[in-house]
């Protein structure tokens, strides 16, 4: 099942991108009784996948567009929480910020024993095609992070590793885009990491039973068409099922908390002098089986 969220003027709704091409089924036009939103979708866990399969089914044709005429938000337009990152889950990326002083660098030599956590502001999340507002770091360091992001279906705390996939609802792109200068300079992730409209997200969100082989994934990174990144998920350090763990071990995960899986080499700031974005710029992140996230610079 691949899904979107869009605006229709009264708020989000929950698209259902069709198996006839371009075309997307507005759920809760097919079935009232749906949610409005996707948070509350994913709440409502297998019922609510099955109910929407059934209405996909019976849908009459005024309840489906096409997909160009819609206007994309964020699949989670607003995340229950902030959005959990992972820093330095693949080693090649470890191994171009080594080099840097400070928050950007740290554990010496490079790989971390244990998963590295830290979080996004919810309110830093924007949708496909929406423009990043490099203009709010006055710090002029804005980098790019493309990423897979797991988005938890079925929330708990004690969650094994073996049971991890049980908990997953589904698969989307983030940019995890930060103010390198900000990450150095306030010693701690999160203010460089949480100015508003450096969380892009989407376009689709796709049900983890849609990827057959979650480590074939590939996540590559362009700007203005350029290759930046290009990272397979069998290369992480930390694989999805032991970030699960490892967070609900002392945790509760909830319906719809966002957990941004890690970002490969070929970042901005890994090059020398520093590549990064401005003004005009275009950042597309790839995911094989899930999509193109673009979202201008400006
Ligand atoms: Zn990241």
């Amino acid at each position: 099942m691949r899904l979107i969220s869009f605006a229709d003027g009264h708020g989000p709704r929950i698209g259902l991108i069709e198996p006839e091409e371009g075309f997307v089924l507005d759920l809760r036009a097919a079935d009232p009784r749906l949610p409005w939103d996707m948070a509350s979708f994913i709440a409502h866990g297998r019922p609510g996948r099955e109910a929407a399969r059934t209405a996909a089914e019976q849908a009459r044709p005024e309840a489906r567009r096409p997909l160009e005429e819609v206007a994309l938000l964020p699949p989670i337009p607003l995340p229950p929480r902030n959005i959990v990152c992972v820093g330095k889950n693949y080693a090649a990326h470890a191994g171009e910020l080594s080099g840097t002083a400070g928050t950007l660098g740290g554990a010496a030599g490079g790989l971390p024993e244990h998963p590295i956590f830290f979080t996004k502001a919810p309110t830093a999340v924007i949708g496909p095609g929406d423009a990043i507002p490099a203009w709010l770091d006055y710090t002029g360091s804005v980098d790019y992070e493309g990423e897979l992001a797991v988005v938890i279906g079925a929330g708990g705390r004690g969650i094994r590793a073996a049971e991890a996939w049980d908990h997953v609802f589904g698969l989307t792109i983030v940019n995890d885009v930060t103010s390198r200068e900000l990450q150095q300079r306030h010693h701690q992730w999160f203010l460089g990491k949480s100015l508003d409209g450096f969380c892009p997200m989407g376009p689709e969100l796709v049900t983890a039973d849609e990827i057959a082989d979650i480590e074939a994934v590939r996540v590559t990174t362009t700007v203005n068409g350029e290759k930046r990144q290009d990272g397979r998920l069998v290369d992480l350090i930390f694989a999805i099922p032991i970030l699960i763990e490892t967070l609900s071990r002392t945790m509760t995960l909830v319906p719809g908390d966002v957990i941004a899986t890690g970002t490969p080499e070929g970042v901005g700031a890994g090059f020398s002098p520093p590549k990064y974005l401005r003004a005009g710029d275009l950042v597309e992140v790839h995911v094989s089986g899930i999509g193109t996230l673009r979202n201008p610079v400006e």
